[in-house]
């Protein structure tokens, strides 16, 4: 009741931000062991700006401008192409997700490329392209020596895109776009599964 009430005293993006972190996982960095060989011991700055991060508070000493030309917010920064960061926190989540799999599963390859598609009927939307690669195949996952075919894909929820969609919403938009594009490709060509993994950033703000 409280709780409520509190919440709803905040202003609509701290609102948000505050939803996002009572996801399942958003808070496990914060009991998390700081084990140094993971890399999970964050410096004291790294600490607060995560913190921050999740409270949608402010961060001072922010650079005015990005390096792309836009103007640098946080927000910005989430979705901004030209620093790489996107490309990063996406592999490496792709490697982590392998890393795991090569204990249970058999067959593991990062970035497989799918069969070329020799006449098969696929959806609208679908990606014919001969070269498509998904980010992990794994064998006996789901089934035993069948072949499945995972996707990453990180959002970050507090886009401007997403204002209007609930967390879930938004996890399920990612899902089905990844699942137009390749669910019956694999189903069809490779007669695997197709598994889309949807993450969003705010793990610890990374
Ligand atoms: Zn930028």
């Amino acid at each position: 009741m409280q709780c409520e009430q509190v919440r709803e005293s905040l202003p609509s993006k701290t609102e948000r931000a505050v939803e996002l972190a009572t996801e399942k996982g958003a808070s496990n960095w914060l009991t998390v062991i700081p084990i140094k060989e993971m890399n999970f011991n964050l410096n004291k700055r790294e600490f607060r700006d995560a913190i921050k991060l999740r409270y949608d508070w402010e961060i001072a000493d922010l650079p005015a401008m990005c390096t792309c030309g836009d103007l640098f917010t946080v927000d910005h920064a989430m979705v901004c192409r030209h620093g790489g960061l996107i490309i990063q926190r996406h592999n490496e989540i792709r490697d982590l997700e392998a890393e795991m799999l090569r204990m249970v599963c058999t067959d593991i390859e990062t970035e497989p490329v799918l069969q070329e598609i020799t006449g098969e009927e696929l959806n609208r939307g679908a990606n014919k392209a001969p070269d498509a690669r998904l980010d992990v195949h794994a064998r006996g996952f789901w089934d035993r020596q069948q072949s499945a075919f995972f996707d990453v894909r990180v959002c970050h929820p507090n886009a401007d895109s997403y204002r209007e969609l609930s967390p879930k919403q938004i996890f399920q938009l990612h899902e089905s776009e990844k699942k137009r594009q390749y669910s019956r490709r694999v189903l069809e060509v490779e007669r695997g599964t197709f598994t889309p993994l949807v993450f969003t950033n705010r793990w610890n703000g990374r």
